[in-house]
C-alpha cells in the first residue's frame, strides 16, 4: 500500500515537473484547452520512452504524462493554432493575404484595361484604312461615255470632268496653239437641253467659258425667257479652242475635236439640242445647207435625239429682227418638251 501510494507519488511528481517545463517552454496561460494538446505538449512518450500510458487520456488535461522535451515556440505555436493554419503550416509557407486576395479576386479595372489594351490589335488595326491613294486616271483614259451605257448623275458629272480636264491640255488640231484655254462647257450636266455654238470667241476664250461675251448674254436672256435659269440647261460648242481672228473652224479641226462632244452629249442624253448657227448644225450632222433654210426644222442627232438649228446669237446682235424668229424656233423646243412660255412676238 506504502509502496503503491509512493509510486503515485512519484508520477505526480514527474506530470507536474512535465507541465511546468512546458509552460516555462511555450508561455502560455493556463491549462492547454484539450488533453491532447496536453499530451502533444508533454510528449507523446513516456518519460521512458515508452507507448503513453492509456490512462492518461483517460484522465483529461488532467493526465500529465511525464516531462517530455521542450518543445520548441515554433512547435508550441503551431499545436495553438487554429486547425486551417495547422493545416497550412504542414507544405510551404501559405500565401499571405495580399496574395491569395491577388490571386483569386478578379482583375482590378486598372488590371482588365490594360489586358483589354494588350488583347486588343494594334491601333493601327482598328483604324479605317488609310484610303488609298486613287489611282491615276489620266484623263486621256476617261471612258468614252455611249448610248447603250447608262450612267447616274454622278458618273455624268464626274465622267464630264475627266473628258473637260482632257480638252484643257489637247493639242490634236492646230487650234489649240493660240488658245488661252481650251472651252469645254458651262451649266448643268443634268440638263434636258443643251445649247451647241461654234467655237469660243475672244472672250470665252481669256474665259475658259462659252457664252460669256455679249453674245452670251443675249442667250442668257433667250434662256430666261424660256425659263431656266442661266446654268440650268448645259452650254458648249463644236471646237474647244477658238480659232484665230475667230474664223470659222475648219473642217479637219471639227472633225477632230468632234469626239468631245459626242461624249458630252452621250453623256447628258439631252431631250433637245439646240444648234446655234449654220456650223453648229454642220459640226452636228454634217449638213452644209444654210441655217435660214435650216432653222426652225427639226433634225435628229445620231437618229435618236432632236436638234432644233436656229440663229447664233452673235448673227443677233448685227440683225436683232432675226430675234423674232429665234423666239419662235425656241417655243417650238419648248412645246417639244411640254412647257409653255409668254408668247414674245
Ligand atoms: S479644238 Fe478640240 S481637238 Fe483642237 S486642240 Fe482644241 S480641244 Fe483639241
Amino acid at each position: 500500500m506504502v509502496e503503491a501510494l509512493r509510486e503515485e507519488l512519484a508520477d505526480l511528481t514527474a506530470s507536474v515537473r512535465a507541465f511546468l517545463e512546458w509552460h516555462a517552454a511555450t508561455g502560455a496561460d493556463g491549462l492547454p484547452g484539450h488533453p491532447s494538446a496536453l499530451h502533444e505538449a508533454l510528449g507523446a512518450s513516456s518519460p521512458d520512452g515508452g507507448p503513453p500510458a492509456p490512462r492518461r487520456a483517460e484522465r483529461g488535461f488532467a493526465g500529465l504524462d511525464a516531462p517530455s522535451p521542450p518543445a520548441s515556440r515554433g512547435g508550441s505555436d503551431a499545436a495553438f493554432a487554429p486547425p486551417a493554419q495547422r493545416s497550412d503550416a504542414g507544405g510551404a509557407s501559405p500565401p499571405q493575404p495580399e496574395r491569395r486576395s491577388a490571386a483569386a479576386s478578379p482583375p482590378q479595372p486598372e488590371q482588365r484595361s490594360a489586358e483589354a489594351q494588350a488583347a486588343r490589335p494594334p491601333v493601327q488595326a482598328q483604324r479605317s484604312p488609310e484610303p488609298s491613294p486613287r489611282p491615276a486616271v489620266s484623263a486621256a483614259s476617261a471612258p468614252r461615255a455611249t448610248a447603250a451605257q447608262p450612267v447616274t448623275p454622278e458618273e455624268r458629272v464626274t465622267r464630264l470632268a475627266l473628258l473637260a480636264e482632257e480638252v484643257r491640255t489637247c493639242q490634236k488640231c492646230p487650234l489649240h496653239e493660240g488658245r488661252t484655254h481650251a472651252v469645254f462647257s458651262r451649266g448643268s450636266p443634268l440638263s434636258e437641253i443643251v445649247f451647241v455654238g461654234e467655237g469660243p470667241g475672244a472672250e470665252e476664250d481669256l474665259q475658259g467659258e462659252p457664252f460669256v461675251g455679249p453674245a452670251g448674254q443675249l442667250l442668257d436672256k433667250m434662256i430666261a425667257a424660256m425659263g431656266y435659269p442661266r446654268d440650268g440647261v448645259y452650254i458648249c460648242n463644236i471646237v474647244k479652242c477658238r480659232p484665230p481672228q475667230n474664223r470659222k473652224p475648219e473642217p479637219a479641226e471639227m472633225a477632230t475635236c468632234s469626239p468631245y462632244l459626242a461624249s458630252q452629249l452621250a453623256l447628258i442624253k439631252p431631250k433637245v439640242i439646240v444648234a446655234l448657227g449654220a456650223t453648229a448644225v454642220q459640226g452636228l450632222i454634217g449638213t452644209t445647207e444654210g441655217i435660214t433654210k435650216l432653222r426652225g426644222t427639226w433634225k435628229l442627232y445620231k437618229g435618236t435625239i432632236p436638234i432644233m438649228p436656229t440663229f447664233h446669237p452673235a448673227y443677233l446682235l448685227r440683225q436683232p429682227s432675226a430675234k423674232r424668229e429665234v423666239w419662235s424656233d425656241l417655243k417650238e423646243v419648248m412645246r417639244h418638251l411640254g412647257k409653255s412660255a409668254p408668247d414674245r412676238g
